[in-house]
């Protein structure tokens, strides 16, 4: 039988699944729609946050795990696409309730892979856009573009754009990285236009091996989310995710390890807290991506600060990505049982 809105609403913050805060309900259902599910027991996913709603108690907020590919410059054609699109797809139908999962594939794949999505909850993403609507900018792609495509995510300030690559090729020239090089204002802008079309960022973060052995990483870290976030309004970061992603751990196979990927990310939602306020910090959903595979995952993935993966190489591989994405779903459900016990 339905029962009327809890009267107060209880939040898990980050990384202290024991502690809980209470806020009037007003705070949440005063937002955006309320869901119609607000009713009864049982758990609702409501603006990227879960609610347990359990018969007359208080209900707590968590926030709801992403697994995105990133396919890089690979299953760029249509059929490649479709192939790997439709068979995560097939895989993801068991686990889209529980966990956000995003395929990136390169542009010229997108309505290709969009296609092969139709009837899945799959969401589309692309790797990377412009920050104007049109004009004479050669060879770039605006946000509106990607929507009319069917995309959803887009990954923005990916270290391979900002010319940060942990592992430089003999022609990744000083020169040719520089033209390359993605700033933390390049980021700002397009993130700002991503959100002005609709679009949810996916902002990466993270130090090279030289800026963690200099002692730097939290700096620097801090100082790439502030300046993405930089005149983005408190209104617009539901819409934002955050991707950790240390330099040195991307395409190397090192895996930094979870309790570290973990203390970083709280020194990113600690920054996204000391320019907007604690509530938007406990709700930004920050994802950790670096050598995630099914194997390392769930360690990763219990982690407080850690709601979900940025996958590169093996989101080219379905088993892979769905060995990652049903970690993420366990993993989900484990914090739904600590939840449960602070009700
Ligand atoms: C990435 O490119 O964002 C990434 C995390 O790659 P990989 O998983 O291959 O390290």
């Amino acid at each position: 039988m339905d029962r009327p809105l809890p009267n107060r609403v209880v939040r898990v913050p980050a990384g202290r699944p024991g502690a809980a805060c209470v806020y009037p309900a007003s705070a949440l259902c005063d937002t955006e729609r309320a869901p119609p599910a607000l009713t009864g027991a049982g758990r609702v996913w409501f603006n990227g946050a879960a609610l347990f709603l359990s018969t007359g108690g208080p209900v707590h907020v968590a926030r709801r795990p992403m697994i995105a590919g990133n396919w890089k410059m690979n299953k760029g054609t249509a059929r490649e696409a479709s192939e790997l699109a439709g068979a995560v797809a097939g895989l993801a139908a068991d686990f889209t309730a529980d966990v956000d999962v995003v395929v990136c594939p390169p542009y010229p794949a997108l309505h290709a892979t969009a296609e092969a999505l139709q009837g899945s909850a799959v969401a589309l993403g692309a790797q990377d856009c412009y920050w104007k609507s049109a004009g004479a900018y050669t060879g770039q792609v605006s946000p509106e573009m990607l929507v009319d495509s069917g995309v959803t995510y887009v990954v923005l300030g990916h270290s391979e754009r900002r010319g940060r690559f942990g592992v430089p090729e003999p022609d990744f020239t000083e020169g040719v990285l520089k033209h390359f090089g993605e700033t933390d204002h390049t980021v700002n802008l397009k993130a700002t236009a991503a959100i002005a079309a609709g679009l949810k960022p996916i902002i990466c973060v993270g130090e090279t091996l030289a800026e963690r052995e200099a002692d730097q990483t939290d700096g620097i870290v801090a100082a790439q989310v502030e300046g993405a976030l930089d005149g983005i309004s408190a209104g617009s970061m539901a819409s934002v995710v955050f991707a950790y992603e240390p330099v040195w751990a991307i395409g190397t196979g090192r895996t930094c390890s979870p309790d570290e990927a973990d203390r970083v990310c709280g020194v990113i939602r600690k920054a996204i807290e000391d320019q907007y306020n604690d509530d938007i910090a406990g709700s930004v959903r920050i994802l950790y991506g670096g050598s995630m595979k099914p194997d390392n995952a769930a360690d990763l993935l219990v982690q407080p600060h850690i709601d979900g993966g940025l996958i590169g190489g093996a989101s080219l591989k379905p088993a892979d990505f769905a060995g990652i994405f049903g970690a993420a779903a366990a993993a989900q459900a484990a914090g739904a049982q600590a939840g449960a016990a602070v009700e």
